[in-house]
């Protein structure tokens, strides 16, 4: 039987720390914050319904667990929600698939890169990324909108850890 409820959720991290394990964000865990023997690098990849994402974050709050939540943007960049959820001690992310927009136009896509990040930096810190993969997007993918180019620098340090 499948059981993806909240509860199920809850009693799942109980057992993990009760066994033992150590949970933490991927932040935690790439820094070396975290040097448990048994660790679990616990994130999520925000992809559509946003404010499910908040129900979890509050129960991992409430065990004092830290964890990632990767924002697509624009899709489920939301600041307000992603402030509530950076306030509970979790950390935020970025889910990027620049390429995909881009139409694999690589200059377009550090482009919208930095922009993305950026705007996320405006409301929250960044220090990791995760790839959405966008699988459909050869599928339904559009001719890249050159209107869309940004203007930022193209090899502006991000200070971030990449990690797919
Ligand atoms: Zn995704």
């Amino acid at each position: 039987m499948k059981d993806f409820t909240l509860e199920m959720y809850r009693t799942l991290l109980r057992f993990l720390l009760k066994s033992g394990y150590s949970i933490c964000s991927v932040d935690d865990y790439l820094s070396g914050r975290n040097s448990s023997e048994n660790i679990v690098i616990l994130r999520h990849d925000i992809d559509r319904r946003i404010h499910k994402a908040i129900d979890f974050s509050q129960v991992e709050h409430d065990l004092n667990v830290r964890s990632t939540y990767y924002f697509r943007h624009p899709y489920t960049f939301q600041p307000a929600v992603i402030q509530k959820i950076q306030s509970q001690g979790h950390e935020i992310g970025y889910h990027y698939e620049v390429m995909s927009k881009a139409d694999g136009d690589p200059v377009y896509a550090k482009e919208l890169f930095s922009h993305e990040i950026d705007d996320f930096r405006r409301y929250v810190p960044v220090k990791t990324v995760c790839m959405h993969g966008a699988p459909l997007s050869f599928t339904f993918r559009t001719p890249p909108k050159k209107s869309r180019i940004i203007s930022t620098p193209l090899y502006k340090s991000l200070n971030i850890y990449l990690r797919t």
